[in-house]
C-alpha cells in the first residue's frame, strides 16, 4: 500500500435488515483495506429510503460492527439527515442542464431496456409528479477506471439510461446521495461488492459535473446463497450470529472468503487477535477476481 497519507474509506450499509455474512465481507474488505494503509475507516447508515428501513436496524448493524470488532473512525453519518446537501447538489446539476424533471411511470417504458429519455426536451405530462433524472448522454463519457481487482473498466453511462436522482415520491435516490457524501466526507477509497461495479459509471460522471475528485476503487467478490443468489436482505439471508463462538467462526470463514488464507490455529481466536492478523497481511493481490463466492457452511451439530 503506498496511499497511505490520504486513505479514508467506508462501509455504507442499507439498513433494510441486519447485517448477513455478504455484508460481513463487504465491510471486512473495506475495513482491512482501510487499516492497513494506516487510513481512516468511517460508516455511514444509507436510510434514504424509510420504507425499506425498519426502525433500529441502523443501531442493530452498529452493535454488530462492534461486536466484530470493527471499528470506525469519527462520527456516524446518517443520510436521512442530509437532503439539503442532495437538494443542492440537484440544483447545481439543474443549473449545468444535466439533471431534468421526468413525468413518465415504468409503465410507459417498459418495453425499453432503459428510460428512453422522453422527458429530456420537456415533460411529457405536465402536473403529473415528478422524478428527476440525469442526463447520462451529456456528461463525461466514457467513464473509465480501474478497478482494483477487476481491472480496467469502460463504460458509457448513456447506454446504462438516465438514472433517477431524485424520485417521484421525493425520496432520494442511493447514486445521488453516495456521490455527495463520498465527497462531503472525503472518502478517497470505496471498497464493495461487484453489484455495484455497474453503477460506478454514473457515480463517475456524476463526481465530474460536480466537480468532486474521483475515488479509487476496489470492487470485492459477492458471496452466493446455496441456491446461487446473491446473499440480501430481499432473499432473506440469515443476519450474522451473535453470540461469541460463532463471531470468531464467522469472523475467521470472512478472512478466508477474501482469500487471505488465515492459518487454522487463528479459528476461534477473539476478533481482535483476527483482525490484528488480518490487518498485517492484507493483501488484495490474493484475492481471486472472480464475481462470485460460496457461503461456507454452517459448522455441523455435534450429536
Ligand atoms: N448502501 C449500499 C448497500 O448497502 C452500498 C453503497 C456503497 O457501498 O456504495 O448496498
Amino acid at each position: 500500500m503506498t496511499h497511505t497519507a490520504c486513505y479514508r474509506g467506508r462501509f455504507a450499509p442499507t439498513p433494510s435488515g441486519p447485517l448477513h455474512f455478504g455484508s460481513l465481507v463487504a465491510a471486512l474488505g473495506s475495513f482491512l483495506d482501510a487499516r492497513a494503509a494506516g487510513g481512516e475507516w468511517r460508516v455511514r447508515i444509507e436510510d434514504i429510503d424509510p420504507p425499506r428501513c425498519p426502525p433500529g436496524t441502523d443501531t442493530t448493524i452498529l452493535r454488530q460492527l462492534d461486536a466484530f470488532g470493527l471499528e470506525w473512525d469519527g462520527a456516524v453519518v446518517w443520510q436521512s439527515a442530509r437532503g439539503d446537501a442532495y437538494q443542492a447538489a440537484l440544483e447545481r446539476l439543474i443549473d449545468q442542464g444535466l439533471a431534468y424533471p421526468c413525468s413518465c411511470s415504468r409503465k410507459q417504458w417498459q418495453a425499453h431496456a432503459i428510460y428512453p429519455g422522453w422527458c429530456r426536451d420537456g415533460l411529457c405530462e405536465p402536473g403529473k409528479p415528478i422524478a428527476w433524472r440525469l442526463r447520462s448522454d451529456l456528461g463525461r463519457r466514457p467513464v473509465i477506471w480501474h478497478d482494483r481487482l477487476f481491472g480496467e473498466q469502460c463504460f458509457d453511462p448513456a447506454e446504462l439510461g438516465d438514472v433517477v436522482l431524485k424520485r417521484k415520491d421525493g425520496l432520494w435516490a442511493y447514486q445521488l446521495a453516495v456521490v455527495v457524501d463520498d465527497a462531503e466526507q472525503r472518502i478517497s477509497d470505496v471498497v464493495r461488492g461487484v453489484d455495484l461495479l455497474d453503477n460506478t459509471p454514473w457515480q463517475g460522471q456524476l463526481q465530474t459535473a460536480l466537480g468532486y475528485p474521483e475515488l479509487r476503487y476496489l470492487h470485492l467478490p459477492l458471496v452466493m446463497s446455496t441456491e446461487g443468489q446473491k446473499l440480501s436482505k430481499q432473499n432473506l439471508a440469515p443476519a450474522l450470529e451473535s453470540e461469541p463462538n460463532a463471531i470468531a467462526r464467522q469472523l475467521f470463514q470472512a478472512i478466508a472468503t477474501l482469500d487471505q488464507a488465515p492459518p487454522a490455529e487463528l479459528e476461534g481466536a477473539p476478533p481482535a487477535e483476527q483482525l490484528a492478523w488480518a490487518v498485517a497481511n492484507w493483501r488484495v493481490e490474493r484475492i481471486t477476481p472472480a464475481q462470485e463466492r460460496p457461503l461456507p457452511a454452517a459448522p455441523r451439530e455435534s450429536s
